[in-house]
């Protein structure tokens, strides 16, 4: 028996590919993109073959036996191994961290009991391999054209759908797709959505249309057993559409035709942990590495995405009216909070404009990005707050499950009886949370149907879902909620949208607040009036004149992003420029800083700004202080050289600090 050397990627932070020996005849060798089983430090590791060899530096007595191949599984496609390493690359980190965690727990456990079963249960699904869609709804001209110019395609073609609120984009997604599974039968389609909550509705309207297609789902609340089913079916070809969120971009699609990105501007695309990748970006390229089309849809498009269209990178198709007969944009208007004080967190014009819904039997929407009862508890006493013990944070009150809670480190307590400092027991709830807001409305309209819809309200497996449809059936008169409600749902009755405190974004140090602030309103108004009845969206606010809202009632997004665009322009911040942050944390903030003042000597660099190391805002999470260094560049190539050399640099500097570098950060 002779020797081949397989070359494998594991998932561990150690930036090394590992050689173990597999004993094989000649010519039946193990592929590569087969997953092995291998001896790693003590443990049993599942790894990737990403090359086979016939020598290599170990020397013979350290090297280890590999001691399986899994050979059920048909190997992960060239293409996809090569869209991992450019991930590794230009994330700077290790093949391993990035390709491994990207497939199903089964896959990578030691024994193959469970990808067996699973194997077994996908040679039992029918082979559904009929693309004919189900009745398609006429499109209107607007839409016509933007499918057939997805749908005609050829080659790399990034395509901005750039529709308003309602324009009907899901529609031009799918008949897209029609005419791409129409024209090849084995094309597989990757659609992703931002949020989870966003993927029902849209698995449904895919399914009512595309009855004879085979549909795989990929996100964070399938079981084991289910994300295996999934995965497999789309790294065997037979799923044709895969529906996912921002994880689905890693997922094996070997004859993937075309990506759908929905509501591309949201800022749940960037994973914000572990391997801190941009979905949309690494779509992108995932696309120009197929030579696919690529579709980026959103009534707010990013910056980003809005530069490149500018510059003619991107081609931008557009639909500016609703789809649905009649329906038009709602009317926007802000109230004035100075003159008309609010009661419960309401100002007069808002309530009677809820009451005027109530009467008419239609919905209304009140949008609050806060959750909880009240953002801080206080003793007007002795100026005594709620803060957390180990956080930059206040820990927040939640009246209904009696806790303060920290958002941050998941501190709780109990909401104490009596001040801590000076005993006084009329402690007070300072600002509204959705608890709050919900409370008021119970009072002042107790005839309502009342439903908030908040991290906290959805908790347990399944309840968005239920109260999500709870809506969608007309059994909510009002409904309030934090950004989970804000984005993509088509509610149909809904003809109010109060927005209740949205100023303190407008002065917020992060330059990206207001381009976030202003999807966020757009997106929000646009659940209004979909279905054509007659809407308005009231802000409450105390910056009335502000250009962002007069932007916002004017639904003008094609003036504000090029203000906008214009002042990154002007400030050298993005798209103009790129940037990578390292941040490092410590037990004492000095460690931390004085870890980044190394890193900040450790490359000169001519092509490169290397700012200054800052205390993150938020300081302290959980007893560690966070800093941050930020360096950046107007050149892409020249940033990515940079942060080469750089990030060996900074491992050899083997401190003891914990650091982590994020590229095209969002938050800075
Ligand atoms: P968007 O994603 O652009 O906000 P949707 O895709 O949710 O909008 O569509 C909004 C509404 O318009 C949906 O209820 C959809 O069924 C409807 N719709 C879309 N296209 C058409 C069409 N061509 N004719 C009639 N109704 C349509
Ligand atoms: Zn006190
Ligand atoms: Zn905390």
């Amino acid at each position: 028996m002779s020797h081949c050397i397989l070359q494998i990627a594991l998932d561990t932070p150690l930036d090394s590919l590992f050689d173990y020996r597999w004993a094989c005849e000649p010519g039946s060798e193990p592929e590569v993109g087969q997953l092995a089983l291998v001896n790693f430090g003590r443990r049993e590791a599942v790894g990737l073959i990403v090359a086979v060899k016939h020598e290599t530096d170990v020397p013979a007595d350290k090297l280890k036996d590999a001691l399986a191949v899994r050979s059920q599984l048909s190997p992960l496609p060239e293409r996809w191994i090569a869209l991992a390493r450019f991930a590794a690359a230009y994330y700077h980190r290790p093949l391993g961290e990035v390709a491994l965690p990207g497939l199903p727990k089964n896959v990578r456990l030691s024994t193959t009991v469970a990808l067996d079963r699973a194997l077994k249960k996908l040679a039992k699904l029918p082979d559904a391999h009929d693309p004919t869609p189900a009745d398609m709804p006429v499109l209107n001209a607007a839409q016509q054209q933007a499918a057939d110019a997805i749908g005609g395609a050829q080659g790399f073609s990034p395509l901005l759908l750039y529709g308003v609120t309602g324009s009907g984009k899901t529609e031009v997604y799918l008949q897209a797709c029609a005419q791409v599974l129409a024209r090849d039968q084995d094309a597989q389609i990757l659609i992703l959505v931002p949020e989870i909550n966003l993927t029902p509705q849209l698995e449904a309207n895919i399914r009512a249309r595309f009855p004879g297609v085979m549909l795989a789902t990929l996100h964070s609340s399938l079981s084991e057993g289910e994300r295996m089913l999934h995965w497999l079916a789309a790294h065997t070809g037979r799923a044709r559409i895969v529906l996912g969120t921002r994880l689905a971009i890693l997922a094996s699609l070997p004859n993937l035709k075309m990506i759908v990105i929905d509501e591309e501007h949201d800022p749940s695309y960037k994973q914000q942990e572990g391997l801190r990748y941009s979905a949309r970006d690494l779509a992108v390229w995932r696309a120009r590495q197929l030579g696919i089309p690529i579709v980026l849809g959103s009534a707010t498009p990013s910056l980003e995405s809005w530069h490149h269209a500018q510059t003619g990178r991107y081609r931008r198709l557009e639909l500016r009216e609703r789809a649905v007969r009649d329906a038009v944009l709602p009317r926007v208007k802000l109230v004035d909070m100075e003159r008309d004080k609010p009661k419960e967190g309401l100002t007069s014009a808002l309530m009677q404009a809820l009451r005027l819904r109530m009467e008419r039997g239609e919905q209304s929407l009140l949008f609050l990005n806060r959750r909880g009862y009240a953002p801080v508890l206080c003793c007007e006493a002795c100026g005594w707050i709620s803060n957390c013990t180990r956080c930059t944070a206040f820990m927040v009150l939640h009246r209904p499950e009696r806790r303060l809670r920290c958002h941050h480190c998941s501190l709780e307590m109990r909401i104490p009886h009596a001040c801590p400092t000076c005993g006084n027991i009329d402690l007070q709830p300072l600002g509204r949370g959705t608890q709050r807001i919900e409370e008021g409305l119970q009072a002042l309209f107790p005839d309502a149907r009342i439903l908030r819809i908040d991290a906290d309200s959805t908790r347990r497996k399944g309840s968005a879902q239920e109260a999500f449809d709870t809506v969608h059936r007309g059994d909510v008169d009002i409904l309030i909620g934090t950004q989970m409600v804000a984005k993509g749902h088509d509610f149909k009755k809904l003809t109010l949208v109060g927005v209740l405190n949205p100023d303190t974004a407008l002065f917020s140090q992060d330059y990206r607040a207001s381009e976030r602030l202003f999807a966020q309103l757009m997106q929000v108004a646009g659940r209004a009036g979909r279905a054509g009845l007659e809407s308005e969206v009231l802000i409450q606010s105390r910056y009335c004149q502000h250009p962002l809202y007069g932007a916002v009632m004017r639904h003008d997004y094609d003036r504000f992003a090029g203000s906008l665009l214009e002042e990154r322009h002007q400030a050298a911040l993005p798209p103009y420029m790129y940037q990578a942050l390292l941040r490092a944390e410590a037990p004492e903030l000095a460690t931390a800083i004085e870890f980044l003042e190394a890193a900040r000597d450790a490359v000169p660099s001519d092509t490169v700004v290397i700012n200054e190391p800052i205390p993150m805002t938020m300081t302290r999470v959980h007893n560690v202080d966070r800093a941050q260094l930020l360096v950046e560049s107007n050149s892409r190539p020249a940033l990515q050289a940079f942060l080469n050399e750089w990030v060996d640099a900074l491992r050899a500097m083997k401190s003891r600090v914990r650091w982590s570098l994020e590229v095209d950060p969002l938050d800075i």
